[in-house]
């Protein structure tokens, strides 16, 4: 390994527009961290796509090497902590962001910020997860805390074409709620359902301005679009009952009234999974071994190269990405 092809997002004058360039990179040019892994998949989210088209201000420090997850084999460690040989998984932390991240074949990164691949999972399938499937886990695991039950109401999963809603949809089907996905996609509604939703909401119902306080719908939500997609939830939910908000697919900003909460006790929950805490990552990764079956995840996934990753981040900003994209460094 002397040198090693990656995807640099550069900025040669400060603020002004970055470009990307699939590079040959010198292995001296990795960052000083203690463990060497040898990246066999990343995969594509939405903050990537940011960072690879430049919006947001995802990336903190030029040159950077995009991709928030990487899975791979670990083959050196000077922490102690793993063996050579061991097969690793990582999402978050700031990769991709201040440290150099997935879009390439190898990364040196921290003991810390590694899990062992989850038994029962390839390499290939923990990204077909990723970032995604983490945060629609923690999402359930935050709303059953709140007390979530089976009952015969329905849960809404808005975005649920995209990553996050895909994973979140499957999850919850197959541990026996009734899901209500909401898309903007009409050819998404036979995938939809494949996962397991019962029933499909178009995604404009939920963008129109509702009364503060509507009939009550909802016993729990997860919501990846923010904006007035989230106000209407918030007017729709059951007494007691609540949101996990974890993304701003649709609009980072809310507005709603004190009466949901104040009049129904609605929870309104803030998901990160960049920083999420390493003993919760394990107990999430451990679920979506058990929760998600293989046969719905392998629906949802695409297998690219990282010469495809520019074009692909302008259809996921675009809203019109189904499912989960793998990049194999490989290809
Ligand atoms: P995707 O692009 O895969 O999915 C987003 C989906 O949202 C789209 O497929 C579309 O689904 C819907 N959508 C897109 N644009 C709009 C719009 N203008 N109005 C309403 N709906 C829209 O992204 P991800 O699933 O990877 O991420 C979803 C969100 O969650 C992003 O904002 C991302 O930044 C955030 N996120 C947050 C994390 C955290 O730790 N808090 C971790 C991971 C993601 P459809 O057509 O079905 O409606």
């Amino acid at each position: 390994m002397n040198n090693f092809k990656a995807l640099l997002v550069n900025q040669t004058i400060p603020n002004q527009k970055s470009e990307v360039l699939i590079h040959s990179v010198a292995k001296e040019s990795l960052p000083q961290e203690e463990v060497l892994v040898e990246v066999a998949y990343s995969s594509l989210n939405y903050k990537d796509a940011l960072a690879i088209t430049g919006q947001g201000k995802v990336v903190q420090k030029f040159p950077m090497v995009p991709g928030i997850d990487l899975a791979g084999v670990v083959r050196e460690d000077i922490s102690g902590r793993f063996t050579p040989g061991d097969l690793v998984v990582l999402t978050g932390w700031g990769v991709g962001e201040r440290y150099w991240g997935g879009y390439a074949q190898w990364a040196r990164v921290k003991a810390d910020w590694l899990v062992s691949l989850p038994d029962g999972i390839t390499l290939k399938q923990a990204m077909g997860i990723g970032t995604a499937g983490l945060t629609a886990m923690l999402c359930i695991m935050a709303l059953e805390d709140q007390g979530l039950k089976l009952d015969s109401r329905d849960i809404v999963v808005t975005g649920a074409s995209g990553g996050v809603g895909s994973i979140a949809t499957a999850l919850l089907s197959h541990l026996g709620y009734s899901v209500v996905a909401s898309t903007g996609k009409i050819e998404a509604h036979d995938y939809l359902r494949s996962l397991g939703a019962r029933n499909i909401l178009d995604r404009s119902e939920l963008e129109i301005p509702q009364k503060t306080l509507m009939s009550e719908r909802w016993s729990g939500a997860i919501d990846t679009v923010g904006g007035q997609t989230l106000s209407s939830l918030l007017s729709g939910m059951v007494y007691g009952s609540s949101i996990a908000a974890c993304g701003l697919a649709g609009d980072s900003n809310l507005h709603t009234t004190l009466f949901p909460f104040i009049l129904r006790g609605v929870h309104l929950i803030g998901i990160d999974s960049v920083m999420c805490p390493k003993e919760k990552r394990l107990v999430a990764w451990k679920r979506l071994v058990h929760n998600l079956p293989l046969k719905q995840l392998e629906k949802m996934i695409r297998i690219i190269s990282l010469e495809e990753l520019p074009i692909m981040s302008q259809i996921i900003l675009s809203g019109q990405l189904q499912g989960r994209i793998i990049v194999d460094l490989n290809l």
